[in-house]
């Protein structure tokens, strides 16, 4: 099954909203559209081990036009409209599906393990009780079954049944936002956040490893992980959750305002680290 996941808009422009955030920030992009993420993975075998070769992603904004399906009832036409324009769709038929069945590409050689979208991918179009179409939901859900599907693992060898599914090639698709009003609002600030929170982070571990390296330089329990790996990782939650968030600023925040209040606190963090 398809999972879905809502995830912090504080956190938009990371981990798995990085691409489309960067995306926004290199081409205008109106926030009405969304932008979708399509992580591949090597595809692991019936055993769960992972082939050789890298996870790649894949970025699409939708079209920002509106496509309409002409359905004729009993006394009228009605327009309904239709998935085709947006992301995760055009992923699909532009990315996907001509990889399909080709080895080494989707999902004989690669599957798809998670899914990014700005807002949650959409359900099918209903008009008077009748399913118009497909809504990118359900088509995400067909890509994983068809990922899950043995075949690709064991040929068409009957004594390996083809046909059963494997339960191990699940999508999560995660999102951030329900409104084009809050991404816009993260398209405004995340870059802002961000560039104050890696200059503060870098600040930091600096003056932490240095006194580290001061105090425990040359004795036993000098500790290589905790100084390389432990520290920059407590230091990134520390910062992480010191700095003010767009999200509980009022509404209509400046970006001017809200970089002095990051500057104001990640200053007050950064003095009272140095007098410790
Ligand atoms: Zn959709």
């Amino acid at each position: 099954m398809v999972v879905e996941i809502d995830l912090s808009e504080d956190e938009y422009g990371s981990g798995f909203s990085q691409q489309a955030c960067n995306e926004r920030e290199q081409n205008p992009i109106s926030p009405q559209r969304n932008i979708a993420t399509f992580h591949l993975v090597p595809r692991p075998d019936l055993t769960g081990t992972k082939a050789p070769g890298n996870p790649y992603t894949i970025t699409r904004a939708s079209t920002g036009i509106g496509v309409y399906e002409v359905v004729s009832g009993r006394r009228i036409e009605t327009e309904v409209k239709i998935n085709i324009s947006h992301s995760e769709s055009q992923i699909i038929y532009q990315d996907l599906k001509e990889k399909i069945g080709a080895d080494g590409q989707f999902p004989k050689g690669y599957v798809i393990d998670w899914i990014y979208t700005e807002r949650p991918a959409c359900p099918d179009p209903y008009l008077s009780g009748r399913k118009i179409h497909d809504g990118c939901l359900t088509e995400i859900t067909k890509l994983e079954r068809l990922q899950s599907e043995r075949r690709w693992d064991v040929g068409t060898n009957p004594d390996m049944n083809p046909y059963a599914y494997r339960n191990d090639l699940g999508i999560k698709v995660y999102s951030s936002f329900t409104s084009s009003t809050a991404i816009s609002t993260a398209t405004n600030l995340a870059p802002v956040r961000h560039e104050i929170k890696h200059q503060l982070f870098r600040k930091l571990i600096d003056l932490y490893q240095k006194s580290y390296d001061a105090a425990d330089a040359g004795s036993e329990e000098y500790d290589h992980s905790y100084r390389d790996e432990q520290l920059p990782r407590d230091t990134w939650n520390l910062v992480e959750t010191t700095l003010p968030r767009w999200t509980s600023q009022d509404t209509g925040v400046t970006s001017e305002v809200f970089h002095q209040l990051l500057q104001s606190a990640a200053d007050a963090l950064l003095r009272q680290e140095r007098n410790k």
